[in-house]
């Protein structure tokens, strides 16, 4: 059977990692989470202190790109490649709320979003992959075989990232992560390269009310509907 390329965008925590690891490894499939790399920029920008919360060199970031190495290490426990940035395992610090409040404005960078891009393009193209973001299906494939749009009610999004960063032991509001949501969404839909939309041939899915599993069952009998078609 061809390897096939699976796209996955959607709103920020609408789950697409979780559904997206899961079709990945129903397939034996490599996957890729490319707001990773987003978020791994980011990190990198806030270290070199080209942005905070009330400053933005973007001329420094876009000079700073050439001296930026972003990869992935297959991660035999998580089953997942973990983000490398400069030769560093960065996984563990780039889901912080910190980093989730300034990746939108690094993202939006044309010159970041052309580095990343160019490399994801490159970890597809051989197929065999599930690629979750906000542009896969639209911009890094737009020739995809399956493409997937999720979406949730911004509450359920909030409270899942709530959970999510409580497990891991940040102290943090849900107010907080709620209105990070909804910010997100905003910069990532109404930015000028390549925006947050859903592909015209993408399938969607409000997962507000259904469970990981039965999304999972809906999305591979759609896959395998149309390979026996
Ligand atoms: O998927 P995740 O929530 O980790 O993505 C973090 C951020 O990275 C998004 O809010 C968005 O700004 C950016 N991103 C993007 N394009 C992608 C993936 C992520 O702009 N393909």
């Amino acid at each position: 059977m061809n390897m096939l390329t699976i796209a996955i965008d959607g709103f920020s925590s609408t789950g697409k990692s979780t559904i997206a690891k899961l079709l990945a490894k129903e397939l034996s499939y490599v996957y890729v989470d490319s707001g990773a790399m987003y978020r791994a920029v980011t990190l990198h920008a806030m270290r070199q202190g080209l942005i905070s919360s009330n400053r933005f060199d973007r001329e420094g970031l876009i000079n700073s790109l050439s001296e930026l190495e972003i990869r992935f290490e297959y991660n035999k426990e998580l089953q997942k490649g973990d983000v490398y940035l400069n030769g560093e395992n960065v996984e563990g610090l780039i889901r912080n709320l910190e980093v989730s409040q300034l990746v939108s404005l690094v993202a939006a960078v044309p010159e970041v979003r052309r580095k990343l891009v160019e490399q994801q393009k490159m970890l597809g193209d051989q197929g065999g992959v599930v690629m979750d973001g906000r542009d896969i299906g639209t911009v890094v494939f737009p020739d995809a075989d399956f493409k997937f749009f999720m979406t949730a009610s911004p509450e359920v999004r909030a409270e899942r990232r709530f959970k999510e960063l409580q497990d891991r032991g940040d102290s943090i509001s849900y107010d907080e992560v709620y209105e990070n949501v909804i910010n997100r969404d905003e910069l990532d839909s109404t930015r000028k390269d390549s925006p947050l939309i859903k592909a015209e041939d993408a399938v969607e899915f409000d997962n507000s009310d259904i469970s990981i599993k039965d999304q999972l069952r809906a999305m591979l009998d759609i896959i395998s509907s149309k390979l026996t078609e």
